[in-house]
């Protein structure tokens, strides 16, 4: 299972997706509801599925759903033991591993794998792509082609820049 708040998803993100689908044969990515550190929604989380929809429609091998709650309890009740997290740099680590060591005592069965991206995506994130695109900035080799549209629609066409 790959866990965040895809607000919205980035290469980063999918960069993560394609390198998590050479360890494991199925992979959920799924819209956590309670993620703290999005204090600014761009997008609904329903909206934020859709688009995880369409940039792995022809990936049979990725399901992709929310959840509201404990990560843990989700993945129990899907049966999927095994959490994929990324981590850009060493500013990501204290907090994933608090997180890690935290799910492991709730759920003592599961496992935390943290992938490293490709170098050009480190710097990437979900938040700094909003603040950019809502500042009319250009984002075009950040997202996938499916985000650049939806952000196209949702602040203009300076994110293509255009
Ligand atoms: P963010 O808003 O910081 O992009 P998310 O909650 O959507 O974060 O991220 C979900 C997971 O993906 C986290 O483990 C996060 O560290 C990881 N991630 C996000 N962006 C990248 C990236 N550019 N490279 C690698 N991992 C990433």
């Amino acid at each position: 299972m790959y866990p965040g708040s895809f607000d919205p998803i980035t290469l980063g993100h999918d960069d993560i997706v394609r390198r998590s689908l050479k360890l494991v044969d199925r992979l959920i990515v799924t819209v956590a509801y309670t993620a703290t550190q999005v204090k600014q929604p761009l997008f609904e989380v329903r909206e934020r599925v859709e688009l995880l929809e369409r940039v792995y429609a022809d990936e049979p091998r990725v399901e992709v759903s929310s959840f509201q709650g404990l990560l843990v309890d989700f993945a129990r009740s899907m049966s999927a033991p095994i959490i994929i997290r990324g981590l850009r740099a060493v500013s990501d680590f204290e907090y994933e591993f608090q997180m890690a060591l935290m799910n492991r005592s709730l759920w003592p069965e599961i496992e935390v794998i943290f992938m490293a991206p490709a170098s050009q995506y480190t710097f990437l994130s979900s938040s700094l792509v909003r603040e950019v695109a809502r500042l009319g900035g250009r984002v075009a080799d950040f997202v996938p082609p499916v985000v650049l549209d939806a952000l196209i629609e949702r602040v203009g066409p300076s994110v293509a820049g255009e």
